[in-house]
């Protein structure tokens, strides 16, 4: 289950951020290519949080469609499967341009 050392890796970059301030809620964007559950993920950040200051603290998970480049008709496609190829011309070498993301991308805390 790699949703548990995720979350480990991510305690330790918010406790960075929040220098010590309460968190309330860590928002992150989870790209499909990196088959990541997020029921699973909100799960493992409960049980990694609840013996640390982030106790309470709520993971709020967004998940972000995989998106390809063809290089055969240059046109974008978001896959429905974690597939690579161009729904238009298969065969064609294709880039992934989006959805191999995690990226923390708000901190929510507490008033002090
Ligand atoms: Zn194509």
């Amino acid at each position: 289950m790699h949703e548990l050392s995720i979350c480990h890796s991510m305690i330790g970059i918010v406790q960075k951020h929040a220098a010590g301030r309460p968190v309330r809620a860590v928002h992150v964007q989870v790209g499909a290519m990196r088959q990541i559950v997020p029921d699973t993920l909100s799960y493992c950040w409960t049980l990694v949080t609840e013996s640390s200051e982030l106790a309470g603290a709520e993971l709020r998970v967004e998940q972000v469609p995989a998106k390809i480049r063809c290089s055969g008709c240059g046109r974008e496609h978001v896959l429905d499967a974690p597939v690579l190829a161009c729904p238009d011309c298969a065969g064609q070498p294709v880039e992934l341009i989006q959805g191999d993301e995690f990226l923390i991308t708000t901190l929510e805390l507490a008033e002090v």
